[in-house]
């Protein structure tokens, strides 16, 4: 289980997340949501260690995230980040085998499980074709699910993703986030618990077990998409007039402004 504690996170005298808390059980599927600016990349970075907090705490499993070594953390912790980073003269075959760097031996040797391991998350991620390709010559779509696919052949049991559709057209936004759920809700023995950045609330409504709601760098929000989405809500932290419809009772709901079909 993930817990967040009174999260205060600041880039030199900019507070960019004030006192943020709430608890993630395994299992479960969170999107973060909020406006530009709102501190949602911050909120991945220091979950994902990169940046420390100013004050309180983030406890991984009961145990303090700042004491735990990075090679450890990278064994716990996956992350999908934001931009587009990759190197690339390599080839996507082995950008994805560099997930697997955290678990390897002194020399670096990777055995034929690590590379099981790759192609699994490849197939999975629907990027096995690309496999011998240079990642500088991929579209931004395919970059994106190699870095996911990377992020999975880590096996880590807390995966972190910062706005992973944005490259995707409609077809691999939904598959991306039905693979993310798929891993989360499996029953396996390696449970796997996420937390994604996502913009689009309709997939949000679709997708997420949980939501947590950013503006201005405080949690407005955070719950069940039900008690989260809420035109209310929404409409005050986007500072845009929404409705949220519900085509079929218990169906998914629809967020539209509140414009829409009627002008
Ligand atoms: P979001 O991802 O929700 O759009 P960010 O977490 O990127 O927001 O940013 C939150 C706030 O922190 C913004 O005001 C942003 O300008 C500021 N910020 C983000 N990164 C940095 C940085 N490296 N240095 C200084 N300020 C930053
Ligand atoms: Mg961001």
């Amino acid at each position: 289980m993930l817990r967040v504690e009174n999260l205060t996170v600041a880039y030199g005298s900019r507070v960019a997340l004030r006192e943020v808390s709430f608890d993630l059980p395994d299992g479960r599927l969170m999107a973060i949501i909020g406006p530009n600016g709102a501190g949602k990349s911050t909120l991945i970075r220091a979950l994902s260690g990169v940046l420390a907090p100013r004050s309180g705490r983030i406890l991984v499993d009961g145990q303090d995230l700042a004491s735990i070594p990075s090679m450890e953390r990278a064994r716990r912790i996956a992350v999908v980040p934001q931009a587009r980073q990759l190197p690339p003269a390599f080839t996507a075959w082995e950008v994805v085998l560099m997930g697997r760097t955290p678990h390897l031996n002194w020399f670096g040797q990777t055995s034929a499980r690590d590379e099981e391991l790759a192609r699994q998350a490849m197939e999975r991620t629907n990027t096995l074709h690309l496999a011998e390709r240079r990642v500088g010559e991929l579209s931004g779509g395919e970059q994106q699910r190699l870095l996911l696919a990377r992020a999975l052949t880590q096996s880590a049991p807390l995966l972190l993703l910062d706005e992973p559709t944005t490259h995707l057209d409609l077809q691999h936004q939904l598959a991306l986030l039905g693979q993310v759920r798929g891993l989360v809700h499996e029953n396996g023995t390696a449970r796997r618990t996420a937390l994604t950045v996502l913009h689009d609330l309709n997939l949000v409504a679709r997708y997420a077990d949980l939501v947590a709601l950013l503006v201005d760098g405080r949690l407005a929000a955070c719950g069940t998409p039900a008690e989260v989405l809420t035109p209310e809500r929404l409409s005050e932290a986007y500072q845009v007039p929404l409705r949220v419809l519900t085509p079929a009772p218990g169906g998914t709901p629809i967020i539209v402004p509140s414009s829409f079909g009627q002008d």
